[in-house]
């Protein structure tokens, strides 16, 4: 696991008090487990991202996950069709909560330059995501940098939060039960 940051700890003479939500929160934030949905060029970025000059391994993230049921972010890179749409689906249904997504370039957030009848006019038409990265390709800088936003949010959401109405009513909206597998 990663360096814990922003934690509250009270040290004292024999004994360390923190607070259980931001431990659990910190220990998720700094030890994600990826499930790459690369389809196309940004797929390409992505594997740069992955590689030694730039290392995700320093977010405890070296640990690819190609099984949906071992990994908490979905990065989807890459255009994707009508026709795949599906598939994405069902593989963000078959992760466990809590999870978060990632939609990596122009592609994956709007359908890009790709304004056709066969391309998902962006991946939030069927799953939520957290956080967009822009560019055609992003350079792997901004991925870090969109990764390092879901840090913060995995970091500053509440244990309950998965629990919620408002969660499940937005799940719902996506004709998405929880934990469906
Ligand atoms: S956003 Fe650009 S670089 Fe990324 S998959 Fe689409 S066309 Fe390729």
């Amino acid at each position: 696991m990663g360096k814990i940051e922003d934690v509250n700890v009270i040290n004292g003479e024999g004994f360390q008090l923190s607070n259980l939500e931001k431990v659990v929160a910190s220990a998720r934030a700094n030890s994600m487990w990826p499930l790459p949905f690369a389809t196309s060029c940004c797929g390409i970025e992505y594997m740069a991202t992955m590689g030694s000059n730039y290392d995700l391994a320093r977010f405890g993230m070296e640990r690819m996950s190609f099984s949906p049921r071992q990994a908490d972010l979905l990065i989807v890179a890459g255009t994707i069709s009508k026709k795949l749409g599906p598939i994405l689906k069902q593989v963000y249904e078959q992760m466990s909560e809590p999870k978060w997504v990632l939609a990596v370039g122009a592609c994956a957030s709007s359908g890009g330059i790709f304004d056709t009848y066969s391309v998902l006019q962006g991946i939030d038409r069927i799953i939520p995501v957290d956080v967009y990265v822009p560019g055609c390709p992003p350079r792997p800088e901004q991925i870090i940098d969109g990764i390092m936003k879901i840090h913060e949010l995995v970091k500053h959401e509440s244990l309950r939060r998965r629990d919620s109405e408002e969660y499940k009513a937005m799940l719902h909206s996506y004709n998405i039960e929880i934990d469906a597998k």
